[in-house]
């Protein structure tokens, strides 16, 4: 099934119309937002997007200048247009990525726990192990006596 229709959806920005429409030979084989850091690989290209961004015109402010971008795109990066995802907005694989990671630090909070106050204790430790010794065994004065006064 071949369409040639736009369809229109939310933009990151207000003066800027989002168009997308399938994909079709010529319009490019490589999504534009291929990277070498992406966490989600590209798949092969699916949408044309057009964002078309009118602005004041710097020559005549009654003159709007309009200026048209197109964008050949994967469906992982297609989403990320329809969720309305720009400069403001995150994309669905940061918004992934907090998930997960709250889903597994729920599974596991003991773990988790256990190994944030080794790593805290530890670094704590390196970090006051470099203070002149007088210093340190000061501080460790003070911290005993406070805590017998609690
Ligand atoms: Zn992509």
């Amino acid at each position: 099934m071949e369409s040639q229709e736009w369809f229109e959806f939310p933009s990151d920005r207000r003066d800027t119309e989002t168009l997308v429409r399938a994909w079709k030979p010529g319009d490019g084989m490589t999504c534009s937002h291929r990277t070498s850091r992406a966490k989600v690989s590209c798949g092969a290209p699916v949408a044309l997007v057009k964002r078309v961004t009118t602005s004041i015109g710097y020559r005549s402010p009654r003159i709007p200048e309009v200026e048209v971008r197109r964008t050949v795109v994967c469906s992982h990066h297609v989403a990320n247009v329809i969720k309305g995802a720009g400069y403001a907005i995150t994309g669905i694989t940061t918004d992934a990525e907090k998930e997960a990671r709250e889903a597994v630090l729920a599974a596991h909070w003991e773990e988790y726990q256990k190994e944030f106050a080794t790593r805290v204790k530890a670094k704590r430790d390196g970090y006051l192990e470099k203070l002149p010794e007088s210093l340190r065994v000061a501080f460790e004065e003070i911290e005993s006596t406070k805590n017998e006064e609690q």
